[in-house]
């Protein structure tokens, strides 16, 4: 743990998660030890894991180091404190967080970026042999899972299941079939992707569920649509109809939520969960609450999951909490309406998506990486 010259600080600033946000805000400490505030990062992991990269982590593109952060690393690199644990409560009128552990942490200014965990239908605890995409550390152990089933039953074809075909679902569903194929010659798999609506990734242009479709073909994962998940069991799932497919291994791709930390604690949420701020990233009505990413909906801008509405949210958080701290007024994010949006299709392809423009080639897959290891890049320049 880093060395803090606690007697020099009169305020604290809990941070609650090392989602982008909060990583933003964490490279300003110097800030914030200027104005005797010391920041503490609380996370349930001591690695920080970047989504953009995590389906060419299957595929055995991209390894751990590429794709990870360590953050009792960057705490120390910062002089601030890190704390390992479970935020499982906030009380917004005591100004205090408690964790899993029984821990109970005072604030001045909290500000939340714990991201989301992985929508499932039978609750919380995954069943045997299904890996929900969240935590994504998980994609290490689906990795993992799958090269000991190849090693354990060499002549056993195995099934595999992706559970959902938003963007999730396509890159892990293709990224896999990547690894198989390079590892294991056909028909030693077999892989399906189950989606409930009529098509895969849902809610994009027609040209990008084309191009998406064709890959998913082209690399031998079968795509059955009209398929809605009631249950998944140990080494089966029940479809509404009430057909049972057996697997070896599934993944849970059917969405996200937000822990049910801000309505437990009374405050305004969307439907997944996620704390209503206003453009400031404040909570309504409590002036010490802040949040970004995944977990925070901006009032009245529709609900985006991107990481480059995230990046956009650090720098004007990092401006609110210390402009807070000295009374000052606060400034807005304007938010990209319309965010750019990568999708990997595994060796051979990847799509870029802003609005209805769909791009597709080795090219955007090369942009794509290039992208993803510059905002990991930035990080690990703080880290030396
Ligand atoms: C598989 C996948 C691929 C994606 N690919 C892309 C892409 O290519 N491009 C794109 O723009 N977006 C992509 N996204 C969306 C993108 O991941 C998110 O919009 C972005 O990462 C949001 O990050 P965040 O800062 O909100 O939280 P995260 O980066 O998810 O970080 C949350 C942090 O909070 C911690 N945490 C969680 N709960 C608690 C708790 N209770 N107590 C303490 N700590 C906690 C976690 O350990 C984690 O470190 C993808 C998402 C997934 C799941």
């Amino acid at each position: 743990m880093a060395q803090l010259k606690q007697e020099t600080y009169n305020k604290t600033v809990v941070l609650v998660g090392a989602g982008m946000t909060n990583l933003q805000v964490i490279t300003q400490a110097k800030k914030f030890h200027a104005l005797q505030t010391q920041l503490v990062l609380l996370d349930v992991n001591s690695f920080w894991f970047f989504s953009g990269m995590a389906a060419e982590v299957l595929s055995g593109y991209y390894g751990l180091k590429d794709f990870h952060l360590d953050l009792r690393l960057l705490a120390k690199q910062y002089g601030i404190e890190f704390v390992q644990d479970e935020v499982t409560a906030l009380l917004p009128q005591q100004k205090k967080v408690m964790t899993a552990s029984g821990r109970m942490l005072e604030f001045d200014l909290v500000s939340f970026a714990c991201g989301t965990i992985s929508a499932m239908p039978e609750g919380d605890v995954p069943a045997e042999g299904s890996f929900p995409v969240k935590p994504l550390k998980n994609v290490l152990q689906i990795r993992n899972e799958i090269e000991t089933c190849m090693e354990l039953f060499p002549k056993k074809i195995l099934e595999l299941l992706v559970l959902g075909a938003g963007p999730a679902g396509v890159e892990y569903a293709i990224n896999i079939a990547d690894l198989l194929e390079e590892r294991r010659p056909a028909p030693g798999w077999k892989i399906t992707l189950l989606e409930a609506q009529s098509k895969v990734l849902p809610g994009f242009p027609k040209k990008a569920v084309i191009i998406a479709e064709k890959m998913l073909k082209a690399s031998a994962v079968t795509i059955r649509t009209k398929s809605e998940i009631q249950h998944v069991q140990s080494n089966r799932i029940v479809l509404d109809y009430g057909e049972t497919l057996e697997f070896d291994l599934a993944v849970v791709a059917m969405g996200n939520r937000v822990i049910d930390l801000f309505m437990q604690a009374g405050l305004e949420t969307n439907e997944n969960g996620a704390l209503v701020v206003e453009p400031s990233l404040r909570a309504q009505n409590y002036a010490e609450i802040f949040a970004g990413g995944d977990c925070a909906q901006l009032k009245g801008a529709s609900f985006s999951q991107s990481t480059q509405n995230v990046r956009q949210q650090g720098p004007v958080l990092v401006k609110n909490l210390l402009a807070t701290l000295q009374s000052k007024p606060l400034q807005e994010v304007s938010g990209s309406k319309c965010p750019v949006q990568f999708v990997s299709l595994g060796k051979a392809n990847a799509l870029v998506i802003k609005g209805n423009t769909v791009l597709e080639g080795k090219w955007v897959r090369t942009l794509k990486q290039c992208w993803d290891r510059r905002i990991l890049k930035r990080y690990r320049t703080y880290l030396t």
